[in-house]
C-alpha cells in the first residue's frame, strides 16, 4: 500500500504503461479514432456527452484524451478524490465550475472571500459570465448566503497577500452550498482542501503543477459526481487541455513534492531575513503570520510570500538583477511582481486596500537557486530603493 507523497507523485496515472510495454507515458496527438464498429462509436460518443471518465474509444480529441487523463488520474491521486478534470488553463477551470455550479443548476449567486486571484476577482466581479457575487469576510459568509447561491470562492493561502482561512470553518458556513478552495499557492503537497470538506480543488497547473513556466493549464479535483457536469462542459465549450500540457502537466508532479519542499526552505530562509531588514516595512510569510492553521491545514508554509519595502516598490523591482521581474508563480526562477501594478490591477484600487493588498506590496515566488545569491540580490535593491526615496 503506498501512501507517501513522493511515491504517489513519481508513480501517479501510470497505472496502464506497464501493459502498453513502455516506460514514459505516451503523447497521443490524435485529433480523430477509427471506429470501425459505427454503433460501438456511436455508444462511445454517447458515454461522454453523459460525462463519463472512460468509454469504449475517444472518439474524438475534444470529447477525451488518454494523455490527459493520466495527468488527471495522477492529481486526483494527490488531492485525495476520485476525479480530476483538466482545462486549458486555471481560468478556463474556473468559468466550467462558475457554469456547472451557479449557471447549469439555475443558482447564479456567488459568495466570494478576497483576497482572490486578480483574473478571478475580476470574473466574479463583473458577473460576465451572468452570475452575481457577494464578497464576504470568511467569518461572515452564512448570512451572506442565498437561496440562490450555488458556490462560494476561496483562496488559501490568498493571493497575493497569503491570508490563511479556515476551509473546514468555511465550509460549515456554507452549509449545503459547495465550496470551492483554489489550492494553487499550496499544491497538494502541502494542503488537501477536499479533506477539510471542499467540493471542488481548483489549480492553475501554470504553476507549481506544470514547474517550470513552460504549459499553460487548469484542473479542477473533485468527487466524481462533480466532475461528471465539468467535463460534459468541456466537451461542449471545448477549453480542453493540449496533450502535450497533460504531458508536461503529468511530468511536472513527479518533482512537484521536492521543488515544492526546496523552495519552501528558500521563501522561509528570505522571510524571515526581510523580517529582519532595516529596508522592509511588513512581511507577510505563512511561517511568520499563518497562525493555528499552519502544520494543521497548511502543512508547511510554502514557497510564495509577500513584503512592502520602506523605498518605492517599483525601484526595488528596477534595480534587482537575478530575480526575475514577472507575473506568474511557482517556476524553477524566483519571480517578483507589484500586484497592484499587474496580476490584482483589475481590482480596484479600494477593494484592493480593504483586503489587505497595499500599494506597496511586492509578491514573490522563490524558485530553486541557492539562497545566498537571492539574497544579495534583494539586500541590494532594498538598500538602494531605501536610499533613494524622496523624504518629506
Ligand atoms: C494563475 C492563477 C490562476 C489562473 O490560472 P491561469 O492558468 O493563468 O488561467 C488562478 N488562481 C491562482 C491562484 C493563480 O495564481
Amino acid at each position: 500500500m503506498v501512501t507517501g507523497v513522493r511515491t504517489r507523485a513519481v508513480h501517479g496515472g501510470k497505472e496502464d504503461l506497464g501493459g502498453l510495454g513502455l516506460h514514459v507515458p505516451p503523447i497521443d496527438l490524435s485529433t480523430t479514432y477509427p471506429v470501425p464498429d459505427q454503433a460501438a462509436g456511436g455508444a462511445a460518443l454517447a458515454d461522454w456527452a453523459d460525462g463519463l471518465a472512460d468509454a469504449a474509444s475517444p472518439v474524438y480529441a475534444r470529447l477525451h484524451n488518454p494523455t490527459v487523463a493520466r495527468f488527471e488520474r495522477a492529481l486526483a491521486d494527490l488531492e485525495g478524490v476520485d476525479s480530476a478534470v483538466s482545462f486549458a488553463s486555471g481560468m478556463a477551470a474556473m468559468t466550467a465550475v462558475l457554469q456547472a455550479a451557479c449557471l447549469m443548476r439555475g443558482r447564479p449567486h456567488v459568495v466570494a472571500v478576497r483576497p482572490l486571484y486578480g483574473g478571478t476577482d475580476h470574473l466574479l466581479a463583473t458577473g460576465l459570465l451572468g452570475t452575481e457575487t457577494t464578497y464576504a469576510r470568511a467569518g461572515d459568509i452564512a448570512s451572506a448566503i442565498r437561496p440562490d447561491t450555488g458556490l462560494v470562492v476561496l483562496e488559501t493561502p490568498a493571493n497575493p497577500n497569503l491570508d490563511l482561512t479556515d476551509i473546514a470553518a468555511v465550509v460549515r458556513a456554507a452549509g449545503e452550498v459547495p465550496v470551492l478552495v483554489d489550492n494553487t499557492f499550496a499544491t497538494p503537497v502541502l494542503q488537501n482542501p477536499a479533506a477539510h470538506g471542499a467540493a471542488y480543488v481548483l489549480h492553475s497547473g501554470t504553476k507549481y503543477l506544470g514547474g517550470h513556466g513552460d504549459v499553460l493549464g487548469g484542473v479542477v479535483a473533485c468527487a466524481e459526481p462533480l466532475a461528471g457536469p465539468l467535463r460534459q462542459l468541456r466537451i461542449l465549450t471545448g477549453a480542453v487541455l493540449h496533450p502535450l500540457g497533460g504531458y508536461l502537466l503529468h511530468r511536472g508532479l513527479a518533482t512537484l513534492p521536492l521543488r515544492v519542499e526546496a523552495a519552501t526552505r528558500t521563501a522561509s530562509e528570505l522571510a524571515s531575513r526581510l523580517a529582519e531588514h532595516s529596508a522592509v516595512e511588513s512581511v507577510r510569510y505563512p511561517g511568520l503570520t499563518g497562525g493555528p492553521l499552519l502544520g494543521t491545514q497548511l502543512r508547511e508554509p510554502g514557497a510564495m510570500l509577500a513584503f512592502e519595502p520602506v523605498g518605492d516598490p517599483y525601484a526595488v523591482v528596477g534595480k534587482l538583477g537575478l530575480i526575475t521581474p514577472a507575473v506568474s508563480l511557482g517556476s524553477v526562477d524566483t519571480l517578483i511582481e507589484h500586484p497592484g501594478a499587474l496580476t490584482h490591477r483589475l481590482v480596484g484600487e479600494s477593494d484592493r486596500e480593504a483586503c489587505g493588498v497595499s500599494s506597496s506590496l511586492l509578491r514573490v515566488s522563490a524558485g530553486l537557486e541557492d539562497v545566498d545569491d537571492l539574497w544579495d540580490d534583494l539586500d541590494q535593491a532594498l538598500r538602494v530603493a531605501a536610499a533613494d526615496r524622496p523624504r518629506g
